[in-house]
């Protein structure tokens, strides 16, 4: 029996030294140590021995089981180094792998026109003013100088939520808004850009939706003039210091008199080409002096104070200033048209 053990012991301990994995390593647990394993096969014959023989086979029996149980325990964490050893060497990092491109957004091209005539204005002494896109019919129309029924309001069609709330069709309200804040006093000098809405069919020039700025400065002695030089700086500043303006009666219900502003073509340089359709000018944005009636619904003398008020779209000056050909690539949100702008 004792050179029965010692066989196990070699045979063992052989197995374990060229065990390739854990599974392995089970594996001969079981068939050495395990309930039917060989030990315990051996000691099944103890019976047959003499009563000096038992506590030495079985002391025997007891230091083979020990060795075997600590050379797996010992090859085990062998393997173990081996593989954390080999996880480290194919998860190291290669410091000299070029880096991954970072994708660097960018502000919408819409952000930045509206933002570039803020800081224009802004420059010249205006504050930016907001409120809200569900608006009242109060503040959106009637303060405007367009009663119920008026025809003008054909003209802004809007999205009613209830019989005087709706989805406010120009930015003019915050004027109004304003206006009302200044218990009649002067100066006030603001602009208004936001998201207005109004009931149209979508094409390539119009929107359901779409923004605008408007501006208004009202104080003792503004005059026409005043508003010329204002239109003149803004269409400059945006369109560069070669192109003129000229401004053209117009109708608005909020201002009199009212102008529509065109600037020069610069294609064709005043000379008419299918840019301009001949005229050799290209419109911009309505304007006007504020009507009394709007400043006295404000709560201003309108004997004391005058004022003047533009308005225009964003989308139609990027669409000029950068050749944009339809308004709706404004809004879907296509990377590849949003990409060309980056930068401008
Ligand atoms: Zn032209």
């Amino acid at each position: 029996m004792k050179e029965r053990l010692k066989e196990i012991k070699q045979e063992a301990l052989d197995r374990i030294q060229s065990a390739a994995d854990e599974q392995s390593l089970q594996d001969v647990r079981v068939y050495f140590l395990g309930k039917k394993g060989q030990i315990t096969e051996v000691l099944k014959g103890m019976g047959k021995l003499s009563k000096e023989e038992r506590p030495v086979i079985g002391q025997l029996a007891n230091e083979v089981r020990d060795e075997i149980t600590e050379a797996l325990e010992s090859k085990k964490a062998k393997l173990e180094q081996v593989a954390l050893e080999q996880q480290l060497q194919e998860e190291s990092v290669d410091v000299t792998l070029p880096g991954r491109p970072v994708n660097m957004g960018g502000p919408h091209l819409l952000r930045k026109v509206i933002r570039d005539i803020e800081d224009l204005f802004t420059s010249m002494g205006y504050e930016v003013a907001e409120g809200p896109e569900v608006e009242t019919d109060f503040y959106n129309f009637e303060s405007l100088n367009l009663p119920k029924h008026h025809p003008a309001r054909d003209m802004q069609d809007s999205f009613f939520i209830t019989d005087e709330l709706l989805m406010r069709t120009q930015t003019s309200p915050v004027q109004a808004r304003t206006l009302r804040k200044h218990d009649g006093q002067g100066p006030v000098k603001i602009i208004c850009p936001g998201k207005v809405y109004r009931r149209d069919t979508d094409d390539a020039t119009h929107s359901h939706q779409f923004t605008q700025i408007e501006g208004l400065y009202v104080d003792e002695n503004i005059r026409m003039s005043d508003l010329k030089g204002t239109l003149n700086v803004f269409a400059k500043h945006i369109f560069g210091e070669d192109r003129s303006i000229r401004l053209r009666p117009s109708f608005f219900p909020f201002t009199e008199p009212s102008v529509e502003m065109d600037i020069s073509c610069k294609i064709c340089g005043g000379e008419g080409c299918s840019v301009c359709k001949g005229s050799g000018w290209i419109e911009i944005l309505g304007a006007g002096m504020v009507h009394p009636n709007v400043l006295e619904m404000a709560g201003f003398d309108s004997e004391k104070y005058t004022g003047f008020a533009f308005g225009m779209g964003p989308e139609r000056i990027a669409m000029l200033k950068y050749g944009v050909e339809d308004i709706r690539h404004f809004y879907t949100n296509d990377i590849r048209f949003l990409k060309q702008f980056h930068g401008v």
